[in-house]
């Protein structure tokens, strides 16, 4: 499965609970067809205690969300876009904004 998104991308979430806040991917797992958007979908998980740890901690850390509920951010309309697609002089594949002809 193709994702719009990849690593790093600076994204926007369009539905959910965290709908319209902008955070960055911090992985992509395209087989699966999910990201993990940072500070994005986050759940707590409780740590046992263990021979490293002495007491039982709560962890905050996010979970991975449908790739749908994120757009691509484009810094130079302040929205969340669909990337077009195409190639550079070089021979590179690139995204692009149609609203703006920048770069993504
Ligand atoms: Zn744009």
């Amino acid at each position: 499965m193709k994702m719009h998104v990849r690593k790093n991308d600076k994204v926007v979430v369009i539905s959910g609970n965290d709908k319209g806040v902008k955070s960055e991917i911090l992985e992509a797992h395209p087989k699966k067809g999910t990201v993990l958007v940072k500070d994005v979908n986050i759940v707590t998980k409780h740590l046992k205690a263990s021979k490293n740890a002495m007491k039982s901690e709560i962890v905050k850390m996010e979970a991975p969300i449908n790739s749908s509920k994120v757009m691509l951010w484009c810094e130079t309309c302040k929205k969340g876009v669909r990337p077009s697609y195409r190639f550079r002089e070089d021979g590179a594949k690139v995204r692009y904004c149609k609203a703006c002809d920048s770069e993504l």
